[in-house]
């Protein structure tokens, strides 16, 4: 029997359709399953806290499944990989690729000196249906407009391979080394508690991803066009912090979803509106490995010269914790708070008024997803906030400025989004949730409200900021 096999764990927190876990099972040798905590290479964009909480109980549960042989370290990765090896004599190292620019550079440093050392290092997909740069333009060039990207780019690809089982009679190398680390030291958990309401809303593991799945093939996916949209309904499916995670993988997501679809009578424009918004993950993914600046650097850059404003710290403060005093806003930033996730729909109404009308640099709200989003990903965090700034890659036109009153009306009618995650309005009519301070002053007394007291008063107003953006924007537009 070769030596064993290094089985380097990161964004693919799972034994189902793992590549590198498969090929390596088929080369008939023991495996090191090993994961390291090295985002400390990862410049401003460390993992944020909620993320750090997802991984805590992510790789617990791996380990579970791993059954206890997972090998944890912290620190450099560079340094931690040629130490393990130079303590075991393994000769091979295998593992699934992962895409932010500061990964794939360490990835190509790690493989370089693993080279020169004649230790064989293979890498697999088993993040995307698609790999980034596959997909082009005729001329050769990255898409920059999703439709094409999608349709005459990704559907004109062989499509995704087939899921592929867990294999069977995984060996594993059982002994352990004096570097490694145990997961609770890792330093993942929060030293004060704010995360056990959060915890309440998800079981994180491979098992919660596929049942979560399950929940959503069998009561979401018929009408998930209309649907989708309705923060009240349950007509999306939650997987976005298991796809970043890698506790499961898209080829099953995209395959199994379709066989539902077909052998369940789902109408076609849900299964394909479906597939249609995993591949806006592939199109983020495609322009952050295209445009490694993306987090940080406008993709228009004649947005470098728009005029943002210094955020008020005192009005930030409003938007994160939820007290704008516009309702649909508030639910949603408490919705993120209280179980690390938020409806796109809202993603987008939220995003829209910090940047818009309240006029703030889009990296402050990248910045607070970053930290609170359970799924916070670095391609889909930056293109999405590009896209509704305005500044990104087949972006929302800048004059698109949501209004929040219009949006919760048409999108939360009764108010039922609204109430679970502001409850003080609980007792205010629907015909008046979406702008209490617009309700007859017998109505708010009735529903026990006293603006400014129970609930605030709205930090600013709608039509002068949205003609303020739009000035602001009038700068860049004859700077063209
Ligand atoms: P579903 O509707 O069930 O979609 C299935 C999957 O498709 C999602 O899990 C996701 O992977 C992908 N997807 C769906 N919509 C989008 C989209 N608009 N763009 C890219 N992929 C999509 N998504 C993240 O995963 N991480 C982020 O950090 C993130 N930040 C965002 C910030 C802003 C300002 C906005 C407007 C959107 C952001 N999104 C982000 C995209 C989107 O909101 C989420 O992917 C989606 O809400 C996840 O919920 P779901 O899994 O229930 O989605």
């Amino acid at each position: 029997m070769s030596s064993p096999i290094l089985l380097w764990f990161r964004q693919d927190l799972r034994l189902y359709d793992n590549s590198a876990l498969l090929e390596a099972v088929k080369q008939n040798t023991p495996i090191l399953p090993v994961y390291i905590l090295d985002d400390d290479n990862a410049d401003e964009f460390k993992l944020g806290g909620a993320s750090r909480l997802w991984l805590h109980h992510s790789l617990n549960a791996l380990n579970k499944n791993l059954n206890g042989h997972l090998h944890v370290y912290k620190g450099d990765a560079k340094n931690i990989i040629p130490k393990i090896i130079e303590n075991t004599g393994i000769k091979t190292v295998y593992w699934n690729r992962c895409y932010e620019p500061w990964r794939i550079q360490r990835d190509k440093a790690i493989k370089s000196t693993l080279s020169e050392q004649d230790i064989e290092v293979k890498s697999f997909n088993s993040s995307l249906l698609w790999e980034p740069w596959q997909i082009q333009t005729q001329s050769k060039t990255p898409y920059k407009v999703f439709t094409p990207f999608y349709k005459k780019g990704c559907l004109a690809e062989p499509p995704p391979p087939k899921p592929q089982s867990i294999p069977k009679d995984i060996e594993f190398v059982s002994d352990h080394h004096s570097f490694e680390t145990e997961l609770d030291n890792l330093g993942l958990t929060p030293k004060i508690e704010w995360d056990k309401q959060m915890l309440e809303h998800w079981d994180i593991s491979e098992d919660g991803a596929q049942a979560t799945f399950k929940t959503f093939l069998e009561s979401g996916l018929k009408g998930y066009k209309e649907k989708r949209d309705n923060p009240h309904l349950s007509n999306v499916s939650r997987l976005s912090p298991y796809l970043h995670f890698g506790e499961i993988s898209p080829r099953d997501i995209w395959h199994t979803a379709r066989d539902y679809a077909k052998a369940h009578d789902i109408p076609e424009r849900d299964i394909d509106h479906f597939c249609s918004e995993l591949a806006w993950r592939e199109f983020s993914y495609h322009l952050l490995y295209h445009f490694p600046d993306l987090p940080r650097k406008n993709l228009q850059d004649k947005f470098d010269k728009f005029p943002w404003s210094d955020p008020d710290a005192k009005k930030l403060k409003a938007w994160q914790q939820g007290q704008t005093g516009y309702p649909i806003i508030d639910a949603a930033m408490r919705e993120l708070w209280q179980t690390g996730y938020m409806h796109n729909r809202c993603r987008m109404i939220v995003a829209s008024f910090l940047v818009k009308n309240m006029l703030v640099h889009w990296h402050h709200g990248e910045d607070w997803f970053w930290d609170c989003l359970f799924d916070a990903d670095l391609a889909n965090n930056s293109a999405s906030w590009q896209w509704v700034a305005g500044c990104g890659a087949d972006a929302a036109p800048y004059f698109r400025i949501f209004n929040p009153i219009l949006q919760s009306a048409k999108f939360d009618p009764e108010g039922i989004y609204i109430k679970k995650h502001v409850p003080e309005l609980s007792q205010l009519p629907a015909k008046h949730i979406h702008a209490p301070w617009e309700a007859p002053k017998d109505i708010l007394q009735k529903a026990g409200i006293e603006l400014g007291q129970e609930y605030p008063k709205p930090i600013l107003d709608l039509k002068a900021t949205r003609e303020r953006a739009l000035d602001a924007y009038e700068h860049i537009k004859q700077s063209d």
